[in-house]
Protein backbone atom coordinates (compact mmCIF):
# COMPACT_ATOMS: atom_id res chain seq x y z
CA UNK A 1 0.00 0.00 0.00
CA UNK A 2 2.66 2.38 0.95
CA UNK A 3 4.58 1.25 -1.90
CA UNK A 4 1.92 2.45 -4.74
CA UNK A 5 1.59 5.30 -2.83
CA UNK A 6 4.71 6.27 -2.67
CA UNK A 7 5.57 5.29 -6.71
CA UNK A 8 2.50 7.82 -7.17
CA UNK A 9 3.85 10.68 -5.34
CA UNK A 10 7.49 10.41 -6.69
CA UNK A 11 5.44 10.37 -10.20
CA UNK A 12 3.52 13.98 -9.06
CA UNK A 13 6.47 15.38 -8.65
CA UNK A 14 7.98 14.23 -11.79
CA UNK A 15 4.66 15.91 -13.30
CA UNK A 16 5.96 19.49 -11.49
CA UNK A 17 9.11 19.15 -12.43
CA UNK A 18 10.85 17.81 -9.52
CA UNK A 19 14.08 15.37 -9.91
CA UNK A 20 14.01 14.30 -6.22
CA UNK A 21 14.06 17.10 -4.02
CA UNK A 22 15.21 19.62 -7.26
CA UNK A 23 14.08 21.45 -9.88
CA UNK A 24 9.87 22.92 -8.78
CA UNK A 25 8.71 25.87 -10.54
CA UNK A 26 8.67 29.08 -8.37
CA UNK A 27 7.48 31.74 -10.52
CA UNK A 28 5.29 34.67 -10.14
CA UNK A 29 1.11 33.91 -10.65
CA UNK A 30 0.98 35.92 -13.47
CA UNK A 31 3.67 33.96 -15.61
CA UNK A 32 1.43 30.50 -14.67
CA UNK A 33 -0.87 30.48 -17.51
CA UNK A 34 2.36 31.49 -19.91
CA UNK A 35 4.70 28.33 -18.43
CA UNK A 36 1.44 26.21 -18.11
CA UNK A 37 0.89 26.76 -22.65
CA UNK A 38 4.55 25.91 -22.81
CA UNK A 39 4.43 22.58 -20.56
CA UNK A 40 1.13 22.07 -23.12
CA UNK A 41 3.06 22.66 -26.18
CA UNK A 42 6.03 20.76 -25.13
CA UNK A 43 4.16 17.80 -23.88
CA UNK A 44 2.28 17.95 -27.04
CA UNK A 45 5.19 17.84 -29.54
CA UNK A 46 6.65 15.01 -27.59
CA UNK A 47 4.12 12.92 -28.00
CA UNK A 48 3.73 13.91 -31.57
CA UNK A 49 6.68 11.84 -34.07
CA UNK A 50 6.45 14.66 -36.63
CA UNK A 51 7.63 16.64 -34.66
CA UNK A 52 11.25 15.23 -33.64
CA UNK A 53 11.60 14.90 -37.17
CA UNK A 54 10.90 17.99 -38.30
CA UNK A 55 13.45 19.24 -35.86
CA UNK A 56 15.86 16.28 -37.11
CA UNK A 57 15.69 17.54 -40.63
CA UNK A 58 15.96 21.54 -39.38
CA UNK A 59 19.20 20.75 -37.44
CA UNK A 60 20.01 18.55 -40.55
CA UNK A 61 20.15 21.46 -43.22
CA UNK A 62 20.91 24.40 -40.89
CA UNK A 63 23.06 23.26 -38.23
CA UNK A 64 25.62 20.12 -39.60
CA UNK A 65 23.76 16.72 -37.99
CA UNK A 66 24.60 14.39 -37.00
CA UNK A 67 27.85 16.21 -35.96
CA UNK A 68 30.86 13.61 -36.26
CA UNK A 69 32.40 11.40 -33.82
CA UNK A 70 36.16 11.72 -34.46
CA UNK A 71 38.52 8.83 -33.39
CA UNK A 72 41.28 11.31 -31.70
CA UNK A 73 43.80 8.83 -33.19
CA UNK A 74 47.05 11.19 -31.83
CA UNK A 75 45.58 11.91 -28.84
CA UNK A 76 44.88 7.92 -28.01
CA UNK A 77 48.15 7.22 -28.68
CA UNK A 78 50.30 10.32 -27.01
CA UNK A 79 48.11 8.53 -23.68
CA UNK A 80 48.57 4.76 -24.68
CA UNK A 81 45.56 3.98 -23.16
CA UNK A 82 41.84 4.22 -23.58
CA UNK A 83 40.63 5.08 -27.41
CA UNK A 84 39.48 8.13 -27.33
CA UNK A 85 35.86 9.67 -29.24
CA UNK A 86 35.03 13.13 -29.40
CA UNK A 87 31.86 14.21 -30.41
CA UNK A 88 31.99 17.39 -32.44
CA UNK A 89 29.28 19.39 -31.48
CA UNK A 90 31.55 22.60 -32.18
CA UNK A 91 30.60 22.13 -36.08
CA UNK A 92 26.77 23.11 -35.58
CA UNK A 93 25.62 26.38 -36.46
CA UNK A 94 27.08 29.37 -34.05
CA UNK A 95 29.93 27.01 -33.01
CA UNK A 96 28.43 25.20 -30.32
CA UNK A 97 25.78 23.03 -28.53
CA UNK A 98 23.65 25.68 -28.25
CA UNK A 99 22.11 25.63 -31.11
CA UNK A 100 20.09 22.45 -30.99
CA UNK A 101 18.04 24.56 -27.75
CA UNK A 102 17.37 27.20 -29.60
CA UNK A 103 16.44 25.94 -32.44
CA UNK A 104 13.76 23.33 -31.08
CA UNK A 105 12.51 26.01 -29.27
CA UNK A 106 12.17 28.34 -32.55
CA UNK A 107 9.68 25.50 -33.46
CA UNK A 108 7.86 25.38 -30.51
CA UNK A 109 7.27 29.09 -30.67
CA UNK A 110 5.89 28.69 -34.09
CA UNK A 111 3.66 26.39 -32.84
CA UNK A 112 2.36 28.72 -29.79
CA UNK A 113 2.08 31.06 -32.38
CA UNK A 114 4.44 33.83 -31.21
CA UNK A 115 6.53 36.35 -32.84
CA UNK A 116 9.08 37.46 -30.59
CA UNK A 117 11.45 35.93 -28.48
CA UNK A 118 13.55 37.60 -25.43
CA UNK A 119 17.07 35.82 -23.78
CA UNK A 120 19.36 36.52 -21.02
CA UNK A 121 23.06 36.50 -22.09
CA UNK A 122 26.22 36.57 -20.28
CA UNK A 123 28.87 35.80 -22.44
CA UNK A 124 26.97 36.24 -25.17
CA UNK A 125 26.97 33.21 -27.61
CA UNK A 126 23.58 31.99 -26.24
CA UNK A 127 22.30 35.69 -27.36
CA UNK A 128 23.89 35.21 -30.55
CA UNK A 129 22.65 31.70 -31.39
CA UNK A 130 18.79 32.97 -30.10
CA UNK A 131 19.22 36.03 -32.70
CA UNK A 132 20.26 33.44 -35.50
CA UNK A 133 17.58 31.33 -34.70
CA UNK A 134 15.13 34.75 -34.47
CA UNK A 135 16.64 35.67 -38.26
CA UNK A 136 15.95 32.17 -39.73
CA UNK A 137 12.36 31.80 -38.22
CA UNK A 138 11.56 35.53 -38.46
CA UNK A 139 10.76 36.41 -34.93
CA UNK A 140 11.51 39.50 -33.37
CA UNK A 141 14.15 39.28 -31.02
CA UNK A 142 15.43 41.15 -27.39
CA UNK A 143 18.76 40.17 -25.86
CA UNK A 144 18.90 41.54 -22.37
CA UNK A 145 22.53 41.36 -21.04
CA UNK A 146 24.28 43.29 -18.09
CA UNK A 147 26.08 46.29 -18.97
CA UNK A 148 29.71 44.84 -17.72
CA UNK A 149 28.91 41.73 -20.10
CA UNK A 150 28.04 44.37 -22.91
CA UNK A 151 31.36 45.70 -22.57
CA UNK A 152 33.34 42.51 -22.16
CA UNK A 153 31.54 40.63 -25.11
CA UNK A 154 31.65 43.65 -28.23
CA UNK A 155 32.17 40.59 -30.60
CA UNK A 156 29.21 38.85 -29.49
CA UNK A 157 26.77 41.99 -29.34
CA UNK A 158 28.27 43.24 -32.48
CA UNK A 159 27.04 39.75 -34.37
CA UNK A 160 23.62 39.85 -32.21
CA UNK A 161 22.98 43.25 -33.08
CA UNK A 162 23.98 42.21 -36.86
CA UNK A 163 21.80 39.79 -36.75
CA UNK A 164 18.50 42.38 -36.13
CA UNK A 165 18.19 41.54 -32.30
CA UNK A 166 17.97 44.46 -29.96
CA UNK A 167 20.63 44.18 -27.03
CA UNK A 168 19.57 45.99 -24.09
CA UNK A 169 22.41 46.94 -21.60
CA UNK A 170 21.02 45.95 -17.84
CA UNK A 171 22.16 48.86 -15.30
CA UNK A 172 20.45 47.60 -12.39
CA UNK A 173 22.20 45.54 -9.60
CA UNK A 174 25.80 43.96 -10.24
CA UNK A 175 25.30 44.80 -14.49
CA UNK A 176 26.00 40.90 -14.82
CA UNK A 177 24.18 37.18 -15.73
CA UNK A 178 21.91 37.73 -13.12
CA UNK A 179 20.58 41.33 -13.43
CA UNK A 180 19.84 40.18 -17.15
CA UNK A 181 17.93 37.48 -15.92
CA UNK A 182 15.87 39.56 -13.66
CA UNK A 183 14.70 41.86 -16.84
CA UNK A 184 13.95 39.38 -18.99
CA UNK A 185 11.25 38.20 -16.97
CA UNK A 186 10.12 41.68 -16.41
CA UNK A 187 10.13 41.72 -19.99
CA UNK A 188 8.26 38.49 -20.44
CA UNK A 189 5.35 39.47 -17.94
CA UNK A 190 4.68 42.53 -19.66
CA UNK A 191 4.58 40.84 -23.35
CA UNK A 192 3.75 37.12 -22.77
CA UNK A 193 0.99 36.71 -25.29
CA UNK A 194 3.72 37.29 -28.38
CA UNK A 195 6.28 36.69 -26.59
CA UNK A 196 8.59 33.62 -25.73
CA UNK A 197 11.67 33.55 -23.08
CA UNK A 198 14.60 31.39 -24.51
CA UNK A 199 16.32 30.07 -21.92
CA UNK A 200 19.85 28.59 -22.81
CA UNK A 201 20.45 26.23 -20.05
CA UNK A 202 18.85 22.99 -18.52
CA UNK A 203 18.03 25.16 -15.57
CA UNK A 204 14.96 27.49 -14.51
CA UNK A 205 11.75 27.07 -13.61
CA UNK A 206 9.83 23.17 -15.00
CA UNK A 207 9.55 22.52 -17.49
CA UNK A 208 12.94 24.51 -18.86
CA UNK A 209 15.44 21.66 -17.19
CA UNK A 210 13.70 18.86 -18.88
CA UNK A 211 12.66 20.62 -22.48
CA UNK A 212 16.16 21.57 -22.69
CA UNK A 213 17.75 18.29 -21.83
CA UNK A 214 15.20 16.61 -24.32
CA UNK A 215 16.18 19.31 -27.26
CA UNK A 216 20.15 18.55 -26.17
CA UNK A 217 19.57 14.53 -26.39
CA UNK A 218 20.07 14.46 -30.09
CA UNK A 219 23.87 14.63 -28.68
CA UNK A 220 23.58 11.33 -26.95
CA UNK A 221 21.34 9.79 -29.38
CA UNK A 222 23.71 10.19 -32.41
CA UNK A 223 26.71 9.15 -29.89
CA UNK A 224 25.41 6.03 -29.36
CA UNK A 225 24.36 5.07 -32.48
CA UNK A 226 27.84 6.05 -33.79
CA UNK A 227 29.55 4.53 -31.31
CA UNK A 228 28.72 1.24 -31.50
CA UNK A 229 28.63 1.42 -35.14
CA UNK A 230 32.45 2.37 -35.04
CA UNK A 231 33.94 0.36 -32.32
CA UNK A 232 30.82 -2.38 -31.85
CA UNK A 233 30.54 -1.17 -28.25
CA UNK A 234 29.66 0.99 -25.76
CA UNK A 235 32.06 3.41 -24.14
CA UNK A 236 33.61 2.82 -20.45
CA UNK A 237 32.94 6.50 -19.82
CA UNK A 238 31.78 9.48 -21.78
CA UNK A 239 33.22 13.18 -19.98
CA UNK A 240 31.54 16.37 -20.58
CA UNK A 241 31.41 20.04 -19.40
CA UNK A 242 29.13 21.34 -17.16
CA UNK A 243 27.73 25.24 -17.09
CA UNK A 244 23.83 25.54 -16.38
CA UNK A 245 24.70 21.85 -17.77
CA UNK A 246 22.57 21.16 -21.05
CA UNK A 247 25.59 19.77 -22.81
CA UNK A 248 25.90 17.24 -20.35
CA UNK A 249 22.40 16.23 -19.96
CA UNK A 250 22.09 15.85 -23.94
CA UNK A 251 25.61 13.98 -24.04
CA UNK A 252 24.16 11.49 -20.91
CA UNK A 253 20.64 11.53 -21.89
CA UNK A 254 21.50 8.83 -24.64
CA UNK A 255 23.40 6.23 -22.19
CA UNK A 256 21.57 6.67 -18.40
CA UNK A 257 20.33 3.41 -18.92
CA UNK A 258 23.13 1.93 -20.39
CA UNK A 259 26.44 0.17 -17.98
CA UNK A 260 28.49 3.64 -18.76
CA UNK A 261 30.23 5.83 -16.44
CA UNK A 262 28.74 9.69 -16.77
CA UNK A 263 31.50 12.28 -15.87
CA UNK A 264 30.69 15.88 -15.44
CA UNK A 265 33.49 18.31 -15.11
CA UNK A 266 33.14 22.08 -13.91
CA UNK A 267 34.85 25.23 -13.64
CA UNK A 268 37.90 24.59 -11.30
CA UNK A 269 39.43 28.25 -11.80
CA UNK A 270 41.79 29.03 -9.33
CA UNK A 271 41.26 25.78 -7.68
CA UNK A 272 38.68 24.74 -5.23
CA UNK A 273 40.72 25.34 -2.61
CA UNK A 274 40.12 29.31 -3.45
CA UNK A 275 36.83 30.84 -3.75
CA UNK A 276 37.76 31.73 -7.20
CA UNK A 277 35.61 28.94 -9.63
CA UNK A 278 32.34 27.88 -10.21
CA UNK A 279 32.06 24.39 -8.81
CA UNK A 280 28.76 23.66 -7.46
CA UNK A 281 28.18 20.08 -7.85
CA UNK A 282 32.39 18.52 -7.44
CA UNK A 283 32.93 20.88 -4.28
CA UNK A 284 31.02 21.59 -1.52
CA UNK A 285 30.97 25.53 -1.85
CA UNK A 286 27.55 24.99 -2.95
CA UNK A 287 24.44 24.97 -0.95
CA UNK A 288 20.71 24.39 -1.41
CA UNK A 289 18.18 27.43 -2.43
CA UNK A 290 15.68 28.64 -4.63
CA UNK A 291 16.47 31.03 -6.89
CA UNK A 292 15.47 32.50 -10.51
CA UNK A 293 12.45 30.11 -9.91
CA UNK A 294 14.25 27.18 -9.10
CA UNK A 295 15.49 24.70 -6.85
CA UNK A 296 19.26 23.47 -6.52
CA UNK A 297 22.58 24.03 -5.41
CA UNK A 298 23.87 27.50 -5.60
CA UNK A 299 27.05 29.27 -5.33
CA UNK A 300 25.73 31.66 -2.17
CA UNK A 301 26.61 33.04 1.12
CA UNK A 302 25.00 32.49 3.93
CA UNK A 303 22.09 35.12 3.45
CA UNK A 304 21.89 33.64 -0.09
CA UNK A 305 23.49 36.12 -1.98
CA UNK A 306 25.18 34.77 -4.96
CA UNK A 307 28.32 34.78 -4.73
CA UNK A 308 30.76 35.88 -7.29
CA UNK A 309 32.32 32.93 -9.73
CA UNK A 310 35.28 32.59 -11.82
CA UNK A 311 36.71 30.64 -14.85
CA UNK A 312 38.89 30.79 -17.77
CA UNK A 313 35.79 29.97 -19.88
CA UNK A 314 32.96 32.34 -19.70
CA UNK A 315 30.43 29.63 -20.56
CA UNK A 316 30.99 27.60 -17.24
CA UNK A 317 30.81 30.87 -14.51
CA UNK A 318 27.03 30.11 -13.72
CA UNK A 319 25.84 30.31 -9.57
CA UNK A 320 22.99 27.56 -10.18
CA UNK A 321 23.30 24.29 -11.76
CA UNK A 322 20.54 22.10 -13.56
CA UNK A 323 18.29 20.24 -11.19
CA UNK A 324 18.57 17.34 -13.04
CA UNK A 325 22.52 16.87 -12.91
CA UNK A 326 22.01 18.03 -8.96
CA UNK A 327 19.64 14.71 -8.77
CA UNK A 328 22.33 12.97 -10.56
CA UNK A 329 24.87 13.59 -7.95
CA UNK A 330 22.65 12.43 -5.30
CA UNK A 331 21.48 9.21 -6.44
CA UNK A 332 25.60 8.79 -7.74
CA UNK A 333 24.76 8.33 -11.39
CA UNK A 334 27.06 11.05 -12.83
CA UNK A 335 30.40 11.70 -11.07
CA UNK A 336 31.71 15.37 -10.75
CA UNK A 337 34.73 16.82 -11.30
CA UNK A 338 36.71 19.94 -11.59
CA UNK A 339 39.25 21.65 -13.57
CA UNK A 340 41.35 24.90 -12.73
CA UNK A 341 42.41 27.22 -15.42
CA UNK A 342 46.00 26.41 -15.90
CA UNK A 343 44.96 22.87 -16.98
CA UNK A 344 42.33 23.84 -19.35
CA UNK A 345 44.73 25.76 -21.02
CA UNK A 346 47.34 22.84 -21.03
CA UNK A 347 44.43 20.42 -22.55
CA UNK A 348 43.55 22.82 -24.92
CA UNK A 349 46.93 23.27 -26.42
CA UNK A 350 47.11 19.84 -26.96
CA UNK A 351 44.23 19.11 -28.33
CA UNK A 352 45.58 21.90 -30.63
CA UNK A 353 48.94 20.56 -31.57
CA UNK A 354 47.70 16.95 -31.65
CA UNK A 355 44.54 16.56 -33.29
CA UNK A 356 43.86 20.18 -34.91
CA UNK A 357 40.53 20.68 -33.21
CA UNK A 358 40.25 23.55 -31.58
CA UNK A 359 38.14 22.86 -28.43
CA UNK A 360 36.13 25.74 -26.55
CA UNK A 361 37.35 26.20 -23.25
CA UNK A 362 34.68 25.32 -21.75
CA UNK A 363 34.76 22.02 -23.82
CA UNK A 364 38.50 22.08 -22.81
CA UNK A 365 37.08 21.23 -19.11
CA UNK A 366 36.10 17.90 -20.45
CA UNK A 367 39.31 17.05 -21.98
CA UNK A 368 41.50 17.43 -18.57
CA UNK A 369 39.39 14.62 -16.80
CA UNK A 370 39.40 12.41 -19.83
CA UNK A 371 43.20 12.96 -20.27
CA UNK A 372 43.83 12.03 -16.83
CA UNK A 373 42.06 8.86 -16.57
CA UNK A 374 42.72 7.93 -20.13
CA UNK A 375 46.44 6.15 -19.43
CA UNK A 376 44.99 4.49 -16.00
CA UNK A 377 42.08 2.67 -19.16
CA UNK A 378 43.03 -0.14 -21.06
CA UNK A 379 43.27 -0.37 -24.77
CA UNK A 380 39.90 -2.39 -25.20
CA UNK A 381 38.22 0.90 -23.08
CA UNK A 382 36.16 3.78 -25.44
CA UNK A 383 35.95 6.74 -24.11
CA UNK A 384 33.89 9.60 -25.43
CA UNK A 385 34.55 13.48 -24.87
CA UNK A 386 31.69 15.96 -25.87
CA UNK A 387 33.50 18.91 -27.75
CA UNK A 388 30.54 21.20 -26.92
CA UNK A 389 31.63 24.30 -29.20
CA UNK A 390 34.70 25.60 -31.01
CA UNK A 391 37.56 27.67 -29.99
CA UNK A 392 37.95 30.16 -32.24
CA UNK A 393 35.88 32.56 -30.06
CA UNK A 394 38.13 32.41 -27.51
CA UNK A 395 41.48 34.07 -29.20
CA UNK A 396 41.25 36.80 -26.77
CA UNK A 397 41.85 35.02 -24.09
CA UNK A 398 44.12 32.84 -24.88
CA UNK A 399 46.11 35.07 -27.05
CA UNK A 400 46.44 36.66 -23.27
CA UNK A 401 47.01 33.63 -20.91
CA UNK A 402 50.05 32.68 -23.54
CA UNK A 403 50.83 36.29 -23.99
CA UNK A 404 51.08 36.39 -27.41
CA UNK A 405 53.72 39.28 -28.57
CA UNK A 406 52.42 39.32 -32.05
CA UNK A 407 48.70 39.13 -31.07
CA UNK A 408 49.65 42.87 -28.34
CA UNK A 409 50.75 44.36 -31.48
CA UNK A 410 47.80 43.47 -33.92
CA UNK A 411 45.52 45.04 -31.54
CA UNK A 412 47.73 47.68 -30.98
CA UNK A 413 47.97 48.59 -34.34
CA UNK A 414 44.54 48.10 -34.93
CA UNK A 415 43.84 50.51 -31.91
CA UNK A 416 46.03 53.18 -33.10
CA UNK A 417 44.73 53.30 -37.27
CA UNK A 418 41.09 53.54 -35.55
CA UNK A 419 42.80 56.88 -33.68
CA UNK A 420 44.39 58.47 -36.46
CA UNK A 421 40.64 58.00 -38.04
C1 LIG B 1 27.38 27.75 -23.14
C2 LIG B 1 28.41 26.73 -23.30
C3 LIG B 1 28.64 25.73 -22.33
C4 LIG B 1 27.95 25.68 -21.00
O1 LIG B 1 26.60 25.46 -21.05
P1 LIG B 1 25.91 24.07 -20.64
O2 LIG B 1 24.49 24.43 -20.52
O3 LIG B 1 26.52 23.60 -19.35
O4 LIG B 1 26.17 23.12 -21.74
C5 LIG B 1 29.57 24.74 -22.62
N1 LIG B 1 30.27 24.75 -23.77
C6 LIG B 1 30.10 25.70 -24.71
C7 LIG B 1 30.92 25.64 -25.95
C8 LIG B 1 29.17 26.72 -24.51
O5 LIG B 1 29.03 27.66 -25.46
Amino acid sequence: MTDVKEMEEAREMEERGYFGEFGGSYIPEILVATFDELLATYREARLDPGFWSEYESLMGSYSCRPTPLTFAENLTRHFGGARIYIKREDLNHTGAHKANNVMGQGLLVRRMGKNRVIAETGAGQHGVATATMAAKFGYRCTIYMGEVDVERQRPNVFWMERLGAEVIPVTEGTRILKDAINEAFRDWVTNMDDTHYVLGTACGPHPFPEMVSWFQSIIGKETRQQVREVTGRLPTRIYACVGGGSNAMGMFGGFLDDDVELVGVEAGGLGLDTSAHASRLASDASSLGVAQGYKTYFLQDEDGQMRETHSVAAGLDYVGVSPILAHHRETGRVRFEAATDAEVLEAFSLTLSKEGLIPALESSHAFVQAFKEAPKLSQDDVIVINQSGRGDKDIFTVADAFEDPKWKAFIRDKAKSYESG
